[in-house]
């Protein structure tokens, strides 16, 4: 069962016909799901090691649902990117977060921005450019936008992925590879990309402190990523001997519920105040 952000357990487990009608109608019902405000933004705060001063955070969707409640977005997202709705997601997220970090300048704090951007985004000519627009209109410098993507959102299709790639590198936004350690050609394919930043995959983050492979492969992603003058960041810190370790090893920025589960913007805020006070 899964837990949600306030650490309720949600316990609705539906049947596969109700799984399959429930799909059809988020699907058909997310575009009003947006304009009606059901649709919302949690942020998950990202610190550096060692010295813990946050940096950024990770822009993750949610959707309080009239009926069906509080949804994740593995239960939403991939119907939403089948059925060709994931532009108007990623806008509205992208928007949301612009609009958030804007908010932070004019009081004065850097802190970026990262949003996941899903395969269909690195197969959207017109990508790029809506992002620069959306830079502009809200004004925020493009360092203080990270976009996370999956090897395997980019292996789907590389030769219209990299093209896209370069171009919002030559934006200046932060470019990071999600979920590393995960896929297979990772190490190899790292090179050719025009990344800044390895996010390694939490599973093996959550192993570290009991299990000696994954304490292994968590040491080498960060030894290949300082090789190849990437930033290291590890999600999925829970434990402090987690951290700890994290932090011996040098790895660059630590997010996870040890820091912070995802909050709600109202929560966000109550919790950086807290942190500065
Ligand atoms: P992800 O990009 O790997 O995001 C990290 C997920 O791990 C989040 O789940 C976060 O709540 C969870 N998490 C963070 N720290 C910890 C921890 O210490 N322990 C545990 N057990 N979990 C932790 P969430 O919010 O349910 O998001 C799931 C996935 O949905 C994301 O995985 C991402 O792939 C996708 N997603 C979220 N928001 C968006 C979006 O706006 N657009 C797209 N395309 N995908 C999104
Ligand atoms: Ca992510
Ligand atoms: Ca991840
Ligand atoms: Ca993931």
């Amino acid at each position: 069962r899964a837990v949600d952000d306030e650490g309720e357990v949600r316990g609705y487990v539906p049947s596969m016909g109700q799984m399959f009608l429930r799909r059809f109608q988020l699907v058909t019902q997310f575009r009003q799901a947006l304009e009606d405000g059901q649709v919302s933004v949690h942020y998950q705060p990202k610190v550096s090691l060692p010295n813990r001063t946050v940096l950024g955070v990770e822009a993750l969707v949610r959707w309080t649902h009239p009926e069906f409640g509080k949804l994740h977005p593995d239960e939403f997202v991939p119907a939403i990117e089948a059925a060709g709705l994931i532009g108007a997601l990623t806008s509205f997220v992208l928007d949301a977060a612009l609009i958030r970090v804007r908010k932070w300048l004019d009081t004065g704090l850097r802190i970026s921005a990262a949003v996941n951007l899903s395969v269909r985004s690195l197969t959207d000519d017109g990508f790029p450019a809506l992002v620069a627009s959306a830079l502009d209109r809200h004004a925020v410098p493009p360092e203080l936008l990270t976009f996370e993507l999956t090897e395997s959102g980019v292996m789907a299709d590389p030769e219209r992925a990299l093209p896209i790639l370069r171009e919002l590198h030559t934006l200046g936004v932060v470019l990071a590879v999600d979920d590393f350690g995960t896929g297979y050609s990772s190490l190899a394919y790292l090179r050719q990309l025009p990344v800044d930043e390895v996010k390694i995959d939490k599973s093996f983050v959550f192993g570290m402190g009991t299990d000696l492979g994954d304490l292994a492969v968590v040491r080498s992603i960060v030894e290949l990523g300082h090789s190849l003058g990437l930033s290291v960041v590890a999600e999925g810190v829970e434990e402090d001997i987690a951290r700890d370790q994290l932090e011996s090893m040098g790895c660059d920025v630590a997010q996870g519920y040890l820091i912070s589960r995802p909050l709600s913007e109202k929560r966000l805020e109550a919790w950086l105040q807290a942190r500065t006070a």
